[in-house]
């Protein structure tokens, strides 16, 4: 993706930090104020009608649901793992190899291993990144971390989907640590995956956390079970969004957000 002049931090550069994703937000000039009495401002009332209702649960039952979260534990990979690794030796059977060839010896124990990786979102609950990294503040600009890469797993073939996730949301007197919003994506992401609801999850996990005025989040992947079979298309990418609140409601805000990710 282009950079245009103004700051922004691609992913790539930031590498080192860990956490992927540019960041771009009301305090870098002219990127997304607003002028005084802005339309989307002044749609931007919490009570504004056909607001998302997830928005207004009560913080309690939010933090509740999140509790009961499947979750898998490290102790959990372990015990399947001897199971996991079986079924990977009956698939290669399956396929017409000789798991005791040499180079498939330890196959199965490294492909069970590479799974339970790849699904690793299993192992972590959204109220655990959530914790002291929500902020009070006044900001109320456009908060963007765009390009934040994406691993998935397709829960029809359990091949990968890949490609990146940008996030948008307008502040409601709570922020979330910038490195939050990537590390949402990493939980969602590392499970069985469609993309369209990986999208959804990730917009109403953000506004549970924050009930902020509007969220959108946009993910643009490369699913391996199209590019590999198929209709064979191997620069096809599927777009998803989901717009909640403002950004659902006003079109200049959500122009607003598709434009900044776009540029
Ligand atoms: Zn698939």
């Amino acid at each position: 993706m282009e950079h245009s002049k103004q700051t922004q931090y691609s992913s790539n550069e930031k590498k080192d930090t860990g956490d992927g994703g540019s960041v771009l937000n009301g305090h870098f000039d002219g990127m997304v104020k607003r002028p005084a009495g802005g339309t989307a401002r002044a749609a931007a009332a919490p009570q504004a009608p056909g607001a998302e209702s997830g928005s207004h649960r009560a913080a309690t039952s939010v933090m509740e649901s999140w509790k009961e979260e499947r979750t898998r534990s490290v102790e959990d990979n372990e015990m399947s793992l001897p199971s996991l690794a079986a079924a990977y030796t009956t698939i290669l059977r399956g396929l017409g190899e000789d798991p005791q060839r040499q180079g498939l010896l330890k196959t199965p124990w490294r492909a069970a291993t590479a799974m339970q990786f790849f699904t690793k979102g299993y192992q972590e609950k959204i109220i655990d990144v959530l914790n002291d990294a929500i902020f009070d503040e006044d900001h109320d600009e456009m908060v963007i971390v765009k390009d934040i890469d994406m691993f998935s797993m397709c829960e029809h073939h359990l091949v990968p989907i890949f490609g990146r996730v940008h996030i948008g949301y307008l502040p409601n007197k709570r922020v979330l640590g910038l490195s939050k919003l990537a590390r949402i994506v990493e939980i969602y992401s590392r499970r069985l995956q469609v993309q369209e609801r990986l999208t959804k999850q990730i917009a109403v996990a953000i506004t549970e956390a924050l009930q902020p005025t509007g969220v959108g989040v946009v993910i643009e992947a490369t699913h391996m079970c199209m590019v590999m079979r198929g209709v064979q298309k191997m620069n096809s990418k599927t777009v998803t969004s989901t717009m909640l609140g403002v950004f659902r409601e006003d079109p200049k805000t959500r122009d607003e957000f598709l434009t900044l990710i776009r540029s």
